[in-house]
């Protein structure tokens, strides 16, 4: 297939540019000029799929570019005031700073769109002479004569919807690199294949996740605390759906609020959007936000995992770094720092093979700097928390959590050894006869919204006439199956609506796919009970439009 391709030849090939694989593309450059470095990148530009929260530690970008605020990063905002709340259906309890495991403090951190910062990282890359290519998808890898990786393929373009090629049709290219390093992020499409392939999971924790669904406002000047950090559990989930709520104050008049639940949630009616807009009519919530403009919104996954459930980081050809392996420290809601230092250690890595004239083979120096690691002990300290929250629900977990967290800073070990998940999230749904049905109220328009209304502004496009790229296995299993069990969960679990089962004339239900309003959040990928959706890259450039989230 790839002989009638077109062809590139690297060094060092990266897949996904977000903190991960900027921060391996710069370090690359900064050992060697010349070593050729190409990232590929599936939003139209940097950033426009990047989604996060973020308060984010400086730590990575410390490493990587000593001087970032002389060189004008988009870093602007420290943490000046840090909350921490248990919300009821219509009161709060604020926990003292006093009280909360330093691990979790913000102090000396800082709020910012880690879009923006992609985009001024991209910058630092290019100067170095980094070619970033954004628009373009890796859709494929390219395997050499002893199974090693050698390189990607990136999609097709102007495939229509039947298959036939239209008048723009351009086949995908092969980007060959003595080394491939897979930044896509959490649930990336060609390291799920790589993981089972090389069977990296094996002997590890399967990886779990939650659902970060985000809004940006533009507050009333009065209401807009620049450098105030909020979090809250609780309401309006209940004790047996772990997640919680972030509301970060930066910049001119934004405000971040977002809500992530983890997708280990058992009951088949929730639906994530839902909860995240009836979050933000709390009696405590509401008037903070009203009189301001809501201007942004999407969704994505996060890795929740933690230390054991980071697979083997290496594989013949290359390595997974930042959150396509997942190193996101849980109970801090942070992996982009991890992200950039798990990047510049594979890139140390690569630059040490290159030099010894190798190629294709296992950059083991990268898996033991990993376990020698900050980031290493960063997951380990916390290792226990997500499963104790998840196995004793919020009301005793969460108490639980903190004096886990709190031995470990004091005394260095974890009194409860290393816990385990309960196992993948997509496996953890009851069914649909035994749970309980969950009446969301209708949105008010003026601090909750419908999907619709709310996909618009993430900007989201597709070509509708391109294969859709949310595949089925088995086409009928959704309505075979999923509804009469599930009350197929997919119409709730969806942030963007891309699902829904319709009855049309006949009176038979019909399991239909929006595909052009997918923001690539990787949910369905992860939560479909019988895993029979599996996200595909659609043609390069498609997707949200994200400005600075
Ligand atoms: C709601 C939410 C809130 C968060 N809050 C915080 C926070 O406050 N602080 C913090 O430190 N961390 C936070 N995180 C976690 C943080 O965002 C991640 O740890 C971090 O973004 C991981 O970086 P990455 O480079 O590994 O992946 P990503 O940031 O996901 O970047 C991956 C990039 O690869 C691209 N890509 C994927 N697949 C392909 C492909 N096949 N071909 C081409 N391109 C591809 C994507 O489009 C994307 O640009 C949050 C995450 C979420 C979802
Ligand atoms: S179709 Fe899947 S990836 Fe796309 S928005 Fe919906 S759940 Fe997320």
């Amino acid at each position: 297939m790839s002989e009638s391709r077109e062809s590139m030849e690297f060094d060092v090939v990266i897949v996904g540019a977000g903190p991960a694989g900027l921060a391996a593309a710069i370090r690359l450059k900064q050992l060697s000029p010349d070593i050729s470095v190409c990232v590929l990148e599936k939003g139209a530009e940097v950033g426009a799929h990047i989604l996060s929260g973020a308060v984010i530690d400086p730590v990575g970008l410390n490493a990587l570019i000593p001087g970032w605020k002389e060189r004008g990063a988009p870093v602007d905002t420290p943490v000046t005031d840090d909350r921490f709340y248990f919300l009821g259906p219509a009161g709060r309890l604020r926990l003292p700073n006093f009280l909360m495991p330093p691990l979790m403090s913000n102090h000396g951190n800082y709020i910012v769109s880690l879009g923006l910062l992609c985009r001024w990282l991209a910058q630092q890359a290019e100067a170095l002479g980094v070619e970033i290519y954004p628009g373009f998808a890796a859709a494929d890898l390219e395997f050499g004569p002893n199974g090693e990786v050698t390189g990607v393929i990136t999609g097709d373009l102007g495939v229509a919807r039947d298959g036939h090629h239209k008048p723009n049709y351009t086949p995908g290219m092969v980007l060959r690199g003595k080394y491939v390093l897979i930044a896509e992020g959490a649930r990336g499409s060609l390291a799920k294949e790589i993981i089972a392939r090389f069977g990296l999971a094996q002997g590890h924790a399967p990886q779990t996740y939650g659902i970060g669904l985000k809004e940006l406002w533009e507050l009333p000047p009065e209401k807009h605390h620049p450098g105030l950090v909020m979090h809250s559990m609780g309401w309006p989930l209940d004790n047996h759906t772990g997640g919680g709520s972030f509301f970060y104050h930066y910049g001119e008049r934004l405000a971040a609020i977002g809500f992530v639940i983890h997708l280990d949630y058992r009951n088949p009616y929730l639906s994530p959007f839902d909860e995240f807009q009836r979050f933000k009519t709390h009696p405590f919530i509401r008037p903070m936000l009203e009189g301001g403009r809501r201007i942004a919104y999407g969704a994505r996954a996060i890795t929740e995992g933690g230390a054991q459930a980071v697979p083997k980081l290496v594989f013949p050809g290359g390595a997974l770094i930042g959150c396509a392996a997942g190193f996101v420290n849980v109970p801090r809601i942070k992996g982009s720092h991890n992200a950039i230092l798990t990047g510049m250690m594979a890139a140390e890595a690569a630059f040490e093979a290159l030099s010894q004239g190798r190629a294709g083979d296992l950059l083991e120096n990268y898996e033991a700097a990993y376990r020698q690691s900050s980031v290493y002990r960063d997951l380990k300290r916390v290792r226990n928390v997500k499963p104790l929250w998840s196995h004793y629900g919020t009301v005793l977990g969460v108490p639980l959590g903190a004096f886990d967290m709190w031995v470990n800073q004091l005394f260095g070990f974890s009194p409860f050894g290393t816990l385990k998940s309960k196992g993948p999230d997509y496996a953890q749904l009851m069914r649909a006869r035994d749970a309980k049905p969950i009446l969301y109220p209708k949105p008010d328009g003026v601090v909750s919204f419908d999907k619709l209304s709310s996909v618009f502004l993430s900007g989201t496009r597709h070509d509708e006439d391109e294969p859709i790229h949310l595949k089925l296995k088995d086409s009928a299993l959704p309505i075979r199956e999923n509804l009469p069990v599930y009350a197929e969960p997919a119409q709730r679990y969806c942030p963007a609506g891309v699902f829904e089962v319709v009855t049309a004339g006949d009176g038979e239900p019909r399991f239909v796919i929006n595909a052009a309003n997918c923001v690539h959040c990787k949910t369905c990928d992860i939560k479909d009970p019988a895993q029979n959706i599996v996200w595909t890259p659609p043609e390069g450039g498609d997707g949200p439009a994200y400005g600075n989230m």
